[in-house]
């Protein structure tokens, strides 16, 4: 993958810190980003600060994209929270569209005209396996995870012509440190019981689906929510 240019969000940790590593190591520019103004993200890629729950920098972030010449885009900058949905809060619940929507949206919208340009583009949106099934307490969470499939349908289906491929792909259970750090040991056994590969996915298994659905390997497949869940989602 030489002479690609990637930007891979949320690249600090987890899938996101993963995915820019595997990128890395096929030879593309990576740049990802995190909160924080001095973050880091694997060796040898670029490092950039943006906070998607404030929308005016998101928004001078996204103009700041379009002129990146980009070929890849790893939208996976995601948070959640969970709470009742008669009591959740609902400036909570237009946080998590910002972060985990409308910042999507809005790198899509700054790639796509280059992409198409150059025709070649793949964009990667990372959902979750709620967008598909739910849990109590995750509304916010699945309802932003779900509109992240609609619109990479529908962006799939408007630039298809222009070889610019977007897919989704939404994990199960990953062993991050997040996950490690909310569940525990104990909790973790429990959650790996119910999968029927009987335990999470690393993050490696992650990006490395995700390494396979940007690369030029990848030549006809688009509009799909791909789920990597070890057959949680089938029972
Ligand atoms: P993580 O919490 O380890 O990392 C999240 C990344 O997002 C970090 O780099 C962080 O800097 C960035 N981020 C957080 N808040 C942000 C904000 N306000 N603005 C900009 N960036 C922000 O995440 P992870 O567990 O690796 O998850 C990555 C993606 O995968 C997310 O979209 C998540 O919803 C999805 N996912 C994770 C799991 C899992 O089990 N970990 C399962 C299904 C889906």
């Amino acid at each position: 993958m030489k002479n690609k240019k990637a930007l891979v969000t949320g690249g600090t940790r987890g899938i996101g810190f993963e995915t820019a590593r595997e990128l890395r190591a096929a030879g593309v520019e990576v740049t990802v980003t995190g909160t924080r103004p001095r973050g880091t993200g694997p060796e040898g890629c670029r490092y950039l600060a943006v906070d998607f729950s404030r929308e005016a920098a998101t928004e001078r972030f996204a103009q700041q994209v379009a002129r990146m010449g980009l070929s890849i885009l790893v939208n996976n900058a995601g948070v959640n929270t969970v709470g009742p949905l008669e009591s959740y809060c609902p400036e909570e619940f237009e946080r998590i569209q910002r972060i985990n929507l409308r910042a999507p949206f809005l790198l899509c919208q700054a790639v796509v005209p280059g992409m198409r340009r150059h025709r070649f583009g793949r964009i990667v949106n990372v959902a979750s396996i709620l967008s598909v099934v739910s849990r109590a307490g995750r509304s916010a969470y699945s309802a932003s995870k779900g509109a992240l499939v609609g619109l990479t349908r529908t962006l799939a289906i408007e630039v298809a012509r222009d070889n610019v491929l977007v897919n989704c792909i939404s994990p199960g259970f990953v062993d991050t440190d997040l996950t490690r750090r909310i569940l525990g040991s104990a909790g973790l056994k429990r959650m790996a019981a119910q999968v029927p590969m009987g335990r999470p996915a690393s993050p490696k298994e992650i990006a490395r689906c995700i390494r396979f659905l940007v690369s030029d390997e990848n030549s006809y497949l688009t509009g799909q929510n791909i789920i990597v869940d070890g057959g949680f989602t089938c029972g």
